[in-house]
């Protein structure tokens, strides 16, 4: 675990639990698109969503868009999934072009709830 820096623990692991998520809240499937952190410098980094269709399905657009959402549902899937530090349900990716190397649960889901703004009921 610690050989990981922690800024990079969080946003990958935030990135795929908003993948998983994603059947849940806009209906697009993980399939659809990808998650990639990008070092940017000496202990920096960016993570990034992008579409795996040709010429892109739109699907990147639509994480932008509903991100508050996406976190929300993201933070209440990894907090009620029984198993202790990820699984394939809420944080394991087969597509992860990371291998699903340097993913905490916990780490995760502290970026989702400080992203996610609850619904906003009409
Ligand atoms: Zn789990
Ligand atoms: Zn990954």
């Amino acid at each position: 675990l610690w050989e990981y820096p922690a800024n990079l623990l969080a946003i990958h692991s935030f990135g795929h639990q908003i993948l998983a998520a994603l059947p849940l809240t806009i209906l697009a499937s993980a399939n659809d698109v990808n998650f990639l952190v990008e070092k940017r410098g000496a202990n920096d980094y960016a993570g990034l969503f992008y579409d795996l269709a040709e010429g892109g399905s739109g699907t990147s657009e639509a994480i932008f868009r509903s991100l508050p959402q996406l976190a929300h549902a993201a933070a209440e899937l990894a907090r009620s999934c029984s198993c202790s530090s990820g699984c394939p349900k809420c944080l394991i990716q087969s597509g992860c072009p990371d291998g699903n190397k340097a993913l905490l649960k916990q780490v995760g889901l502290l970026l989702c709830e400080a992203f996610s703004t609850p619904q906003i009921s009409k």
